[in-house]
Order: C-alpha cells, then structure tokens, then sequence
C-alpha cells in the first residue's frame, strides 16, 4: 500500500487536554500504528481550547489529501460542554471516520453495509471469531448501551445471527437477565460488576471494561492479598480492572483478560480502519 500510495497511509489523532488515560490511549495507538507502517501524527490541544478550536482542525484534515484517517481521543475536556463529542465527530468526513462514529457510519452499520465499522465491538467479534467459537445462534447479552460499544456491539452481533439482550442501568432483575446469555459482553466500567453466579456454565465472557483503580483494598478484595497488580499500583498509582471479577474464571469457558483482551484488539480495528479509509479515498 505504501509503495503504491507513495507513502505511508496516514492517521491524524487529536488529543485535547491532558486526561491520563487518554495520553496513554493515544500513546498505545501511535506505537502501534508505526509498528504496522502507517503514519500517525500526534495534534494535541491544550485543555483551554475551545469546540471551534476542535473543529477547524478538523475541517483543515478533511480537505488535507495526505490524511487518511482522522480520531478524536475521547473524552473531550467538560467544559467544552455537553454536545462537543457530538459536534466534532459529525465534522469528521465520514470517508476520514475511522472511530465510525459519524451518524452516516452509523447509518451504514445499522442497515450492515458499513466499510468504518466502530473499533472496540468490531475487536469484540474478532476476539470471539478467533476464540468464542460459533456467534449464530447463541444467546448474547451485551451489558450498557453505549452509542460507542454497547449499541454497536448489539448490532454486530445481530448481523451475526445471534439472539441479543441489551442490558443497561436501569434492568430489572441484570443478574437473571445476563445468566441466559451463551455470550456475555460487559460493556459499564464497573470494577468486578459481573460475578460468577450471574454466568451461564460454559459461557463466553468479553470484558470490555477498563477502570484504573489506585484503591489497594478494591484491589486486594478483588485479586487477593498477594496480587501482583498491588505492586502495579505502588509502581504506577492504579491498575486497569475490567468489569468481570475474577470468579468468572470457574464458571465461563473463556474470559477475555483486562489489560490485553479487548484493548488491544481495538487498537488493531482501528489500524485495519485506516488501511480501508486510505484505499477506499485512493482507489488503490
Ligand atoms: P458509558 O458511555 O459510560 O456507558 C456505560 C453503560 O453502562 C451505560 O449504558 C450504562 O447504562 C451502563 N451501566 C452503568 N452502570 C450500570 C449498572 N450498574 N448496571 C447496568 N448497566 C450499567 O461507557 P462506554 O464508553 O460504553 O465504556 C464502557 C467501559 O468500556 C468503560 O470502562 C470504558 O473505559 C471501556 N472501554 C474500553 C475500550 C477498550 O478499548 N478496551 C474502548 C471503549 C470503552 P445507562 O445507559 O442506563 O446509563
């Protein structure tokens, strides 16, 4: 691709403010993306910039034809306000989306035509299409209704002939619900919110939940006393727990590890994304 474009393909990721996670999130993504032979640059904002500073960085990587690929780092700083996700991301050329959060991908991925399918549920399929075993037929309960993983996950796993319940805070009776389900994917960011008596024997569990958690009690309660995620702690202030609690693990026939599971994978979905975009624009 690179010989034949003349480059590398290219992705843009806008980093506003200094959100911890976020600088790591983004961090994880640029090495990745060089690792694979694209180009990833780095436009970061000061935590003071205000939506329309966003925005005509925006617009200035639509109309740039050495950019394939454009990501806005979530979230965005609040005070930007409430609308300012929904306001940058439905400037992003949808040809350029490759998050696929633009209302015309999300169109796309509702009716199953989508060439910018959202990361972290597309890594979700690609984990349990490699390791879950068979999707068509099973029951998936998917846990929250996020527009960026929980909705999008329902549907991927539609389209892939599943039978799927959504859960979400306000489920009545969560426990019962989830304990049908063939395929669980918690989606809340909830640490250990998803325990051994809610699953099915032999199910498959996605975690997708990432909590950084610096309370060493939670942790311990969690993982045990001598877990070496205590040490993670005192080394980097937190650790990352999923929302399934260790417990899962006698239950279910595979659960996906937090950090590594779906994190990684989502990062992959992102750079096959770009791949597309920048073919897809090229004709290449
Ligand atoms: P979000 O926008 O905050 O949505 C959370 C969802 O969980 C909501 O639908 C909420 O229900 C539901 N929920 C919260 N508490 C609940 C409870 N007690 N019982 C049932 N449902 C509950 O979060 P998100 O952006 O979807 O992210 C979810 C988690 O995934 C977070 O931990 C995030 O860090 C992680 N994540 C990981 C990756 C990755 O690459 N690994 C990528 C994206 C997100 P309501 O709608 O009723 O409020």
């Amino acid at each position: 691709m690179t010989t034949a474009l003349g480059r590398p393909p290219a992705l843009s990721i806008l980093l506003v403010g200094d959100d911890p996670a976020s600088q790591v999130y983004v961090r994880n993504k640029e090495r990745a993306g060089g690792e694979a032979g694209l180009a990833v640059t780095i436009h970061r904002l000061p935590s003071t910039a205000a939506v329309d500073d966003v925005l005509a960085l925006v617009t200035a990587l639509n109309g740039d034809d050495r950019c394939d690929g454009i990501l806005v780092q979530s979230p965005l700083p609040r005070a930007m306000g409430k609308d300012a996700s929904e306001r940058v991301f439905d400037a992003i050329a949808p040809e350029k989306d490759v998050d696929g959060f633009h209302p015309v991908n999300v169109g796309r991925l509702v009716q199953g035509r989508s060439s910018m399918p959202p990361c972290t549920p597309t890594g979700v399929i690609e984990l349990l299409r490699r390791d879950g075993g068979e999707i068509a037929g099973k029951h998936a309960v998917v846990i929250g209704r996020s527009d960026i993983v929980g909705k999008p996950m329902a549907l991927l796993l539609l389209q892939r002939d599943a039978t799927v319940t959504i859960c979400h805070s306000r489920t009545k009776d969560l426990a019962a619900v989830v304990s049908r389900g063939d395929i669980v994917v918690s989606a809340i960011g909830r640490p250990g919110f998803v325990t051994a008596d809610m699953i099915k024997p032999g199910a498959v569990v996605v975690d997708v939940g990432t909590t950084p958690v610096s309370d060493r009690s939670v942790v311990a309660q969690l993982f045990g006393a001598d877990s070496p995620r205590l040490a993670t702690i005192d080394r980097k202030g937190s650790t990352v727990v999923g929302d399934v609690h260790p417990g899962v693990l006698e239950v279910a026939s595979a659960v996906s590890p937090v950090p590594g599971g779906v994190g990684p994978l989502t990062i992959a979905m992102l750079l096959k994304n770009t791949l597309a975009a920048a073919r897809a624009r090229t004709g290449l």
